[in-house]
């Protein structure tokens, strides 16, 4: 029987059903990083349980990682004791670790897929909402909370029960300008932030398989920010090009076998769906937020909505956002004045977003009034967005060149919004607060908008800063 990819990877990593009607699932990765292990790793303790499998566990540290200046102890208290428990756990459950003294830190969901950690037709887990980034090479990814951070580590299983999927099918060609991050943000404006509760995304059409892996990365990246618990691409060409010579896929031989394994899982022709929706991909604006949800969103050329063309269950959401923002009702969107500026977070800190960025702002100056930061999402990324220039590019345009961490996106570590400040942000949560300032304003765009808005010092079209630039 036809099968999609979801059912096929679920039905591989079952182990049994268990009494209660769920799904003991098998997990081939666990990610972990500093924020959610901790007590995880004290219930192992408590326990006097072991790590099953140490080999196929990871972790990094990422999230309180100062960018600016690295030096130990950190002045943050609590910050240098989650680094100093993830090194201790690491060391007493001999679990790689990826730590500031390692070349390959970085954000989780960045080095997962840097490493080929990521595989196509795995299960893989993280103590991290944004874990269904991976599912953009084909594998089943969700995040978890810290009680199955422990369950993994004791038994790599989750006790689950499935998920229905929704293929959603990008058509057409995006226009010039129109990146994956505006694709994710339509998507989740469309279907609305609860509409993926109790499925798994896939997403298809021309738009997704034309879009290198950097891009399927971002939408899957924002799965989660549409209530679905995982996101997911069908391997392809594309898929297997970018794994191949990472550091944890397999070579030679092995390598064109692991292909047609990856191949084999990738959905059926004809395969059922619980649900399946058309987005015409041409018709997608450079996309940004104006509330506080990233379902909020409106094309750059439009207004912020009228609480009279919202449906009656959103309005008071509506009022609300149009408080916080401060921002008028039936208002444009575009010129919003910013204060601050983020490139980077694990939606968009990677090198084709550091480029498409650096394209934007070759050549011009910040903003007077704007602090921008451009963040890479690992130190590979960083290296190599280095070794073509962009640093230059970014720190002559004015904006802060940084190391590797999640930084901005939310603020556990220095780079905090202050006040009342208006951020034009390449991350995935525009929630109340999200990035350090309890009154910060966070609005969600593409890297490439983030940089028009550091240069005009508001929001504005990508579109108009083209000029030829593009890629
Ligand atoms: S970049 Fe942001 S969303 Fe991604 S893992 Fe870090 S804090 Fe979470």
């Amino acid at each position: 029987m036809a099968q999609n990819l979801f059912q096929k990877v679920w039905d591989a990593h079952t182990v049994r059903t268990l009494p209660s009607g769920q799904t003991q699932l098998f997990i081939g990765l666990h990610l972990v990083h500093e924020v959610t292990s901790p007590q995880a790793f004290q219930m192992l303790r408590d326990r006097d349980l072991q790590v099953a499998y140490p080999g196929r566990t990871f972790a990094t540290v990422d999230h309180i990682v100062p960018t600016d200046q690295v030096s130990r102890p950190f002045a943050d208290d609590m910050a240098e004791q989650m680094i100093a428990a993830i090194e201790e756990n690491a060391r007493q459950f001999d679990i790689p670790l990826l730590d500031l003294e390692d070349e390959r830190q970085g954000i989780v969901h960045v080095i997962g897929p840097e490493l080929g950690l990521t595989q196509p037709g795995m299960t893989i887990a993280c103590g991290d909402s944004h874990t269904s980034t991976h599912g953009a090479f084909g594998s089943i990814a969700f995040g978890i909370g810290t009680s199955q951070v422990r369950d993994v580590l004791a038994t790599q299983c989750l006790a689950l029960d499935p998920l229905k999927v929704r293929r959603i099918e990008v058509t057409g060609a995006l226009g010039k300008g129109v990146y994956a991050k505006d694709v994710t943000l339509d998507v989740i404006r469309r279907l609305g932030v609860k509409g993926g509760v109790g499925y798994a995304y896939e997403y298809a059409g021309s738009v997704m398989q034309s879009m290198d892996m950097e891009g399927r990365m971002t939408v899957c990246n924002m799965a989660i920010e549409g209530g679905a618990r995982a996101g997911y691409v069908n391997p392809d060409q594309t898929t297997f090009a970018y794994l191949r010579d990472r550091a944890y896929t397999p070579s030679g031989e092995a390598f064109d076998r692991a292909v047609d394994w990856w191949l084999s899982t990738g959905s059926d022709p004809g395969a059922d769906y619980d649900n399946v929706c058309t987005i015409d991909g041409s018709a997608i604006e450079p996309t940004v937020t104006w509330g506080i949800t990233p379902g909020q969103g409106v094309g750059i050329r439009e207004s912020v909505p009228l609480p009279t063309d919202l449906p009656d269950d959103e309005r008071a959401l509506a009022e609300e956002a149009y408080a916080y923002m401060d921002l008028k009702p039936g208002a444009a969107i575009a010129g919003t004045p910013v204060d601050v500026a983020f490139v980077g977070s694990c939606t968009n800190g990677r090198h084709s977003d550091l480029r498409e960025a650096a394209r934007i702002v070759e050549g011009r100056k910040v903003s007077g009034n704007v602090k921008a930061l451009a963040v890479p999402g690992s130190r590979e990324v960083r290296k190599a967005a280095e070794a073509e220039g962009l640093h230059e590019i970014f720190r002559q345009a004015g904006f802060e060149w940084r190391g590797a961490g999640c930084s901005m996106c939310l603020a556990m570590n220095p780079d905090k919004l202050q006040g009342r400040q208006l951020c034009a942000s390449s991350s995935n949560r525009n929630f109340k607060g999200r990035q350090g300032s309890p009154t910060g304003r966070t609005v969600l765009m593409s890297p490439a908008m983030v940089a028009a808005a550091a240069v005009a010092g508001e929001l504005v079209d990508v579109r108009t800063m083209l000029n030829g630039r593009e890629a």
